[in-house]
């Protein structure tokens, strides 16, 4: 029998109520584990008003002690990271050590936000003029929501509620429907940490919680990660309704390899880029690029083999590479892709899509896919496939290169594979993605450094995590402050200038 999940509402799990429900997968034997209850704008409503409520005595609490819960969270997901990423392996697919580090990033994120009191700090003025001293201070939005999707689970849940909280604010948090099992668990670690009831509030559903999240009067700012079309729609939705947005949206990531790379350690890099994760990461590799014949077949020759050797195994195996997708409908929509490319005359050099797992056969498994003399005016390289197919675009020089990610719609991460310091720094400086690599094929900064990629992969202005997630979450105020002293006698009609 599958369990039947919640939600976590006002400190508590609050049975769904909307009489709707979706299912929950163990990706890696292909059975439903869980119902997730999907939520009512009822539902929704009522974790605002939770949240409203408990918001100003969180947001007048000391920085240090806001802090201190998120310190002591760090402490409790660490003694329970073994059952934490067992189910995060379950319900999404990837493999333990995978999902160890799916927590892991998420909990930088959360180091990073224990320097609040730092963090929050304002500016201040003395003198600006007789008697004048100004200062700005960052005060909190009020309750704030995030909307996360299925292939981190962990990492973006707390990459959103973390700074969030950490800033005062009260938080709605709405992860993907496909894997909300420790998105849940996390919240009650973070009432165990002494969290009071209200300021992390999750309500699970599909887009009639999205929705209601997004014409909510009383949310005041919406960060949005998923893919693109639904990135756009939360975005224009919620900014119509005078919220605050940042929405981070779908991908294409390309890897240039130079003449001069180091073969051996390029290779290595697009295998565990393109394939760890079975392809399910917004910064995977998914367009290797190859300057010049020599280099592309020289690339080819070692791919083929490392693509065929892949370890593919259910999310429970310490031997594997990587697991399952996601859903069964994704597998199908990953397959279908790779039929289109070799339609569209793309040269399929591995075929992954009839791999078989003995004793798993109604998991979700597909072998590595590797596909040869992909051009840009293909489906299979301008769509985001989301799957473990790596498509080589192969490019006579640097500067065509150079533009292949440049003209991209999407411009989330790049990187660039080269021994010459002057060819990395030039392609550092003019290529129009947000986040580069030089001889690293994830360039997903740390926590401190704020994440985002640019055109179609994001929208909005603000990145997450680092300094641009307290400038997200907070609203600066700045206070003129005149004491008698330098007051002169008389009305002042003019405007006030310093002249
Ligand atoms: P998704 O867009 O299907 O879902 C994301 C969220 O939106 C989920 O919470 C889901 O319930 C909700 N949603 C889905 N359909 C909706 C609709 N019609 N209306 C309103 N809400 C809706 O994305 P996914 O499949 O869960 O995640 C994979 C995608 O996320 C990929 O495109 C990947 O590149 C992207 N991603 C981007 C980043 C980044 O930082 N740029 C990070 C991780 C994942």
């Amino acid at each position: 029998m599958a369990d039947e999940l919640y939600h976590f509402i006002g400190g508590k799990r609050v049975k769904g109520t909307s009489g709707r429900f979706g299912d929950v997968y163990w990706p890696m034997t292909g059975e439903v584990a869980a119902r997730v209850p999907l939520a009512s704008k009822e539902e929704v409503r009522a974790a605002v008003e939770n949240a409203k409520a408990a918001q100003p005595a969180w947001a007048a609490t000391n920085p240090q002690r806001r802090a201190r819960v998120l310190m002591k969270f760090i402490e409790l997901v660490a003694r329970d990271n073994d059952k934490l990423a067992d189910k995060l392996a379950r319900e999404h697919g990837k493999t333990i050590a995978d999902a160890k580090g799916d927590i892991q990033r998420g909990i930088e994120v959360v180091e990073f936000a224990i320097g609040i009191p730092h963090l929050m700090k304002g500016e201040f003025t003395e003198g600006a003029g007789p008697g004048i001293d100004i200062y700005s201070m960052r005060q909190p939005l009020g309750v704030v929501a995030g909307i996360t999707p299925f292939n981190f689970p962990a990492m973006i849940p707390m990459w959103k509620f973390a700074p969030a909280i950490a800033c005062g604010n009260a938080f709605i948090l709405k992860p993907s429907e496909r894997d909300p099992s420790v998105p849940l668990m996390l919240a009650e670690l973070m009432m165990e940490a002494g969290l009071p009831p209200g300021i992390l509030n999750v309500v699970n559903g599909d887009k009639e919680a999205v929705d209601a999240i997004l014409d909510d009067p009383d949310i005041a700012a919406v960060g949005f990660v998923g893919s693109t079309p639904i990135a756009e729609y939360v975005y224009t939705r919620g900014c119509a309704n005078g919220k605050r947005v940042q929405c981070f949206g779908g991908a294409k990531n390309h890897m240039i390899i130079m003449p001069d790379a180091d073969m051996n350690q390029a290779v290595d890099a697009l295998i565990g880029a393109g394939y760890g994760s079975a392809g399910e990461r917004c910064m995977a590799v998914s367009v290797a690029v190859p300057v010049g014949e020599k280099t592309a077949d020289l690339l080819i020759e070692k791919l083929i083999p490392r693509v065929e050797n892949l370890k593919i195994g259910p999310s429970t195996s310490p031997d594997a590479d990587f697991g399952p997708l996601v859903t069964k409908e994704h597998l199908q929509r990953v397959k279908d892709y790779v039929a289109l490319g070799v339609q569209e005359g793309a040269k399929l050099l591995v075929d992954g899509r009839n791999f078989k797992l003995q004793g798993y056969e109604n998991g979700f498994y597909m072998g590595g896919c590797l596909f040869d003399e992909v051009t840009p005016n293909m489906r299979i390289y301008k769509e985001e496939i989301f799957g473990p197919v790596l498509s080589v675009v192969r490019a006579k020089t640097y500067e065509e290169a150079l533009r292949l990610p440049s003209e991209h719609e999407y411009g989330n991460g790049v990187a660039i594979f080269t021994r010459d310091g002057d060819t990395a720094r030039d392609f550092a400086s003019k290529v129009n993605v947000g986040m580069v690599g030089i001889n690293v094929p994830i360039p997903v900064p740390l926590a401190y450094y704020t994440f985002g990629g640019w055109k179609r992969s994001a929208f909005g202005d603000l990145n997450q995590h680092g300094p641009d997630s307290i400038r997200f979450y907070t609203k600066t105020k700045t206070v003129t402050s005149r004491w008698p002293s330098g007051v002169k006698e008389g009305a002042e009609f003019v405007i006030p200038t310093m002249k």
